[in-house]
């Protein structure tokens, strides 16, 4: 992350900014900035009102006049913001004081910390649907994984070729040639695709079985199928 820091291009939107902390995605270009400060007319602001001038300072608007602000202070804020929630149990009557070390992994992995889940998956239990909630799940996490293998073969298949051209330390490029026929190697990978798209299909059905008992139930931890 050696990119240097162009404060001008950072004042609109902030969720944008926040992003960009999280994924460490490029700042998109083209998002329109407004630059109104650098107006030389004198513009009325409203309180709470929020602007980078021409310097790349950012201003808010109070009662007494205009206070300098960071955005970073804000990312930061916003930022940890997002950090709690993700420790954050999201039952509304949820009775955990301390968040352990269980509880946050729960959290990140189903919204709630180990009681509230328990609560949840007993009610499950009582309706006798545990076997259609625990298939749901197992076939929706093959269902994903499978068509992520899918999507890496895919990149193997179109980048699958005879002869390379490698970049040598020295700046000279030197061809590599794989030893197999490379249309051999696609029509393997091609096999494999078309197995895993296969039981990716089988999978489907079975979870959609286990959607049909579990749907009417409207179970907080049972998300409707994606596709
Ligand atoms: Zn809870």
């Amino acid at each position: 992350m050696a990119r240097e820091f162009q404060k001008k291009f950072m004042h609109p939107t902030r969720k944008k900014l926040v992003d960009m902390v999280l994924t460490g995605g490029e700042y998109e270009k083209n998002t329109q900035i407004s630059f109104a400060g650098a107006d030389k007319e004198k513009i009325k602001r409203q309180v709470g009102e929020r602007w980078t001038d021409d310097k790349g300072r950012s201003w808010e608007q109070h009662a007494a006049g205009k206070i300098e602000v960071s955005e970073l202070g804000d990312i930061m804020a916003e930022t940890r913001a997002y950090l709690d929630k993700l420790n954050t149990c999201k039952s509304d009557n949820c009775k955990t004081i301390k968040i352990g070390r269980v509880d946050k992994k729960l959290i990140s992995k189903t919204g709630y910390c180990l009681h509230c889940l328990t609560i949840r998956e007993s009610q499950i239990k009582v309706d006798g649907l545990w076997e259609a909630y625990e298939d749901y799940k197992i076939y929706s996490n093959m269902i994903a994984y499978g068509k992520d293998v899918i999507s890496q073969f895919t990149q193997a298949y179109n980048d699958a070729k005879q002869t390379y051209e490698v970049v040598q330390e020295d700046g000279k490029i030197e061809n590599w040639s794989m030893e197999r026929d490379v249309n051999e190697l696609k029509a393997e990978i091609l096999a494999d695709i078309t197995r895993f798209e296969e039981e990716i299909k089988q999978a489907k059905k079975l979870r959609d079985e286990a959607w049909d008992k579990l749907k009417d139930k409207d179970y907080d931890l049972v998300k409707p199928p994606v596709d």
